[in-house]
């Protein structure tokens, strides 16, 4: 039995640790670092570095790293070992303040966008206080941030930190004028639920697709699927229980609040949801965790497969962001209460969020796109590329009743009633769900539910952080100079629902007439990764970036060059992946199957002349037609894939004809290869089908 109080954050350079490590003055010190953005001197640096080695070394870590977030979306870092000569031959083990502070590793082989020419290659980390060092594997890692010489982000961190700060300014406006005089600082509060599928590392490693794409580019249906529901919320299989308690133990060493985990829809696929915190730390905290889903998934011989859709067919994974705003006195800002229409600071916040994510759909779209998330968007099984808000009954009644200055009759809260007389009775939440929303308001928090399941959440919280601080400065900005306070908050809200509720949509978002609907309104659809990236560098979202100091103009360029670049290089992947596995394996394999049946039929046909091998014979036929349909689409895959060199030296052309060609070439030629699959015999197909797959951990 492991005690879960006991071995909580044991690997973590947490505030407690840092009390009872650091003299008291450093400790105060570094706490205003942290919660005021003071600068911290080199000479406290110096007192925090050495307490942290110290404590590190207990721990059995000989290495430290700067742990930083690249533009690659995922974790980088870099060990350095502690030790230093001492004079006498030996060595001690050292670490400084510089060393904590300040890393400089080659920036060169990480995407920048045209940020740094690959022969200045010189990139900073810089120590990032918010978020706790911690002991991972023998090296104690060091969040930092990662930019250019010149200062530009490197990485997905440092805006997310610049967009926290714009937003705390913004909040903090807004709650000094409705007379709040206790909160010094307002966060965002984020949890991710993170979804994935678990398969057998055996037939995971039988599939190049996997390993290149990690996702399939191949599979017939399999006889079963999800349509019986009968694994969402399901009893947890135990090897994957056991995967998951291990899982958990670990998270919870580096202090991840781990705390839901379930079944999820698809066969194979599963959720882990934490428990919410600060965002900068949320955003760090989601990297360990799909860090470890993969780590550990291999001690268990299991791969865990974090694409957004690894499986035609079947549902793919998400990754819903909730959202809330909280002051450090534990105030969330988006708490209704119990009588939402009076009041007026949440309402004021909660039409800062609809004015935001309807002025900037397009950004929030933006903030997800990926070839991955691009099968996912719209195919009924998530949210369409469609931005809008649910925001459920009750709140649409207090608008409803708000825009037209009308009463509002608060609706009681029914009594649940089960039947069944020894289940207590509860009150039942004001508001059902709606799970195809892209964008819901879930009773105290929104809820982002584009996210992608491989993506940092750092991206889409930049966007949502800055397009509400938006907002708010405006908002801020009005009331400052108001003669009546409270009649001008009203204006604002009324004047809000009036021009902004073409966002707020409560129906089911995967039907046809909701694509008609949002057309009609105005609403932007961008389809596919390549048409909405280019919007990046709309005036409107470099102002709105711009001004909030979040992001750069170059950092926005850099941006669209890295999202279009890695799209095109990740369909290319895709694409060859595809073309080696058709002819190298499928085309072969297939032939030989055809051999074989030829072979009986001209056997038999020896031993019976008058019997004609009907079976045979209509297989050879089938099995001929689509190969050679294999073959010819293939080659046509080849040649699209050929002929991207002329687009190269303009991104964003580069990217369209990806996504034009290369990939429509592409679910061509899938078409004929599971056809084929459907038709060849087991023992004579090159790979695990869906069913090996979906079904194989048990
Ligand atoms: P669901 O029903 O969607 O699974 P839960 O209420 O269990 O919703 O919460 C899902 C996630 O939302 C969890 O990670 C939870 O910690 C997070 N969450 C709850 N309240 C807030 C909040 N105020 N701000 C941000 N995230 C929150
Ligand atoms: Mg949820």
């Amino acid at each position: 039995m492991i005690d879960v109080t006991e071995i909580f954050a044991c690997e973590v350079f947490n505030d407690s640790v840092m009390r009872s490590k650091l003299p008291k003055a450093t400790y105060k010190t570094l706490k205003e670092t942290v919660n005021d953005g003071k600068p911290l001197s080199l000479e406290t640096a110096n007192v925090v570095a050495s307490a942290m080695k110290d404590w590190a070394l207990e721990k059995g870590a000989t290495h430290f790293t700067h742990w930083f977030q690249p533009m690659t979306g995922i974790t980088a870092e870099k060990h350095d070992s502690f030790i230093s000569p001492s004079d006498d031959g030996r060595i001690i083990m050292e670490f400084s303040g510089k060393e904590l502070i300040k890393g400089e590793p080659d920036a060169s082989s990480f995407p920048s966008g045209g940020l740094r020419e690959t022969c200045e290659a010189r990139g900073y980390t810089a120590w990032d206080p918010t978020s706790y060092a911690f002991v991972k594997d023998g090296t104690l890692c060091i969040p930092t941030a990662f930019c250019s010489y010149g200062g530009e982000a490197l990485d997905k961190k440092t805006p997310l930190l610049r967009a926290m700060e714009t937003i705390n300014t913004q909040a903090m406006r807004i709650l000094r004028l409705f007379g709040n005089t206790t909160a010094n600082h307002v966060y965002t509060s984020v949890g991710p639920e993170q979804e994935y599928f678990l398969v057998d590392k055996n037939l995971h490693d039988q599939r190049k697709d996997l390993i290149y794409t990690g996702r399939t580019l191949f599979g017939a249906k399999p006889p079963k699927g999800q349509e019986l529901d009968d694994h969402y919320f399901g009893v947890i299989k135990p090897r994957v229980s056991e995967f998951m308690k291990e899982l958990d133990t670990e998270l919870w060493k580096l202090g991840v609040l781990s705390k839901t985990k379930h079944n999820e829809a698809a066969p194979a696929q599963h959720e882990l949801a934490p428990i919410f915190t600060t965002g900068n730390i949320a955003s760090d905290h989601n990297q360990l965790v799909m860090e470890l889903l993969k780590k550990i998934a291999h001690k268990h011989d299991l791969v865990c497969l974090l694409h957004e859709k690894p499986f035609a067919g079947v549902n793919g994974s998400g990754k819903h962001d909730n959202w809330s705003l909280i002051t450090d006195d534990g105030e969330n800002l988006l708490n209704p209460g119990k009588t939402p229409h009076d009041n007026l600071q949440f309402l004021l916040f909660f039409c800062a969020v609809i004015k935001a994510v309807d002025e900037y759909q397009d950004l929030l779209r933006i903030s997800i796109a990926g070839a991955g998330n691009d099968h996912r968007l719209g195919a009924h099984e998530a949210p369409p590329a469609i931005v809008s808000v649910f925001i459920g009954d009750q709140m649409q009644a207090v608008i409803d009743a708000l825009e037209v200055d009308g009463d509002y009759t608060e609706k009681k809260r029914e009594k649940m009633l089960t039947g069944a007389h020894v289940v207590p009775g509860f009150s039942k939440d004001t508001t059902d769900r709606n799970r195809t929303s892209p964008f819901a308001f879930t009773g105290n928090k929104f809820e982002f539910r584009m996210v992608g399941s491989s993506q940092s959440v750092a991206g889409p919280n930049t966007v949502l952080n800055t397009i509400v601080a938006e907002q708010l400065r405006c908002f801020a900005n009005e009331l400052e100079g108001a003669k009546d306070f409270k009649k001008c908050v009203v204006e604002i809200i009324q004047r809000t629902i009036r021009n902004h509720k073409r966002i707020v949509f409560n129906g089911n978002n995967y039907t046809e007439e909701w694509v008609k609907e949002a057309e009609r309104r105005g609403l932007s659809n961008y389809k596919s990764t390549p048409e909405a990236i280019p919007h990046i560098l709309d005036k409107k979202n470099v102002d709105v970036f711009t001004s909030h100091g979040v992001y750069s103009e170059a950092e926005l360029r850099s941006r669209y060059e890295i999202y279009l670049e890695n799209y095109a290089k990740t369909i290319n992947i895709e694409a060859r992946t595809m073309s080696d596995m058709i002819r190298k394996d499928i085309i072969p394999s297939v032939s030989e199957y055809i051999g074989i049946l030829s072979d009986t039929a001209f056997s038999r046909k020896s031993i019976l002349p008058d019997i004609d091998s009907i079976v045979e014979i209509e297989l050879i036929k089938t099995l001929t037609e689509l190969n050679s349909g294999l073959y010819m689409a293939v080659k046509e895959l080849d040649e699209a894939i050929k002929g991207a060199s002329k687009y190269k030296d303009d991104v964003e052309e580069y990217a369209k004809y990806y996504r034009n060609t290369v990939f429509a070439a592409m679910n061509k030629t899938r078409e004929f290869a599971d056809k084929l699959e459907e038709n060849t015999a087991s023992e004579y197909w090159p790979y695990p089908t869906y069913g090996d797959l979906l079904f194989s951990v048990d």
